[in-house]
């Protein structure tokens, strides 16, 4: 069993609010979300701060924002928090190293949800914000939010940050909401090249200890150190 080290939960601010809306009106933009079917949630100090149910993000406003107890009583917030309530709470608890969880319903992720399939770690960004092959989880009916939550808990494991809800959608986490961002775009993007690479005959996946070690590079070593250059005398450089 892994050591997940537990994330800091966010000071719930206005600014921070905001952020979420930016972040639900970019994932529309690019496409990853439709409508409102897409849902962001963060921890912070008293539970986990969500998107309301249904709102369009064009409208929404940083008092839309609903606040949930880890025992799942609204704090504060005048809308209803978003259907997937459950999904974020259990995963939130479940997961102490996520600090935010995405939700959307992104096309070629949802392929793979339709197929009941996992995604491969094919790519290295994936290997390094995902961490992992990304499992599907089993199939609830819409509506069963709490079953579907209990279904994400046991897919996701403890490595991967994303899980895909069979039939439904992805959902991915980070450290913060825009490495949560980051890997829903990250996750859709693996899966694009996992299904056209299939479809091409074959698509070659990284070595699990590669996995490992990419992870762990970008969440301790990525943009902190400098990476030592080689000597002339040290390496042969071939061009055609
Ligand atoms: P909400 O608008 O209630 O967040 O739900 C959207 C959705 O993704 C349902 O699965
Ligand atoms: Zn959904």
């Amino acid at each position: 069993m892994t050591t997940l080290m537990a994330v800091s939960p966010a000071a719930d601010t206005p600014a921070l609010r905001q952020d979420m809306i930016e972040a639900c009106r970019a994932l529309s933009q690019s496409g990853h979300i439709i409508g409102t079917w897409g849902n962001i949630s963060i921890r912070v100090v008293d539970g986990l701060l969500i998107t309301p149910s249904r709102v369009d993000y064009a409208v929404m406003q940083p008092e839309d924002m609903v606040v949930v107890s880890w025992d799942g009583h609204k704090v504060s917030g005048t809308r209803p928090p978003s259907s997937e309530l459950e999904l974020h709470r259990l995963l939130l608890q479940q997961r102490p190293d996520l600090g935010a969880i995405v939700h959307t319903h992104s096309l070629y992720a949802t392929v793979l949800a339709c197929a009941h399939r996992a995604l491969p770690v094919c790519v290295e960004d994936m290997a390094q914000i995902i961490g992992g092959e990304v499992r599907c989880s089993a199939y609830v009916p819409g509506g069963h939010h709490r079953e579907l939550a209990i279904a994400a808990c046991d897919a996701i494991g403890d490595v991967a940050t994303a899980v895909l809800l069979a039939n439904h959608g992805p959902v991915a986490g980070g450290r913060t909401l825009a490495e949560a961002v980051t890997a829903a775009r990250i996750l859709e993007k693996a899966a694009f090249l996992y299904v056209n690479a299939s479809l091409l005959g074959h698509c070659a996946v990284i070595a699990g200890e590669a996995v490992a070690e990419e992870r762990d590079r970008f969440l301790h070593r990525y943009g902190k150190e400098d990476i030592p250059v080689m000597s002339g005398e040290d390496v042969a450089c071939h061009t055609t």
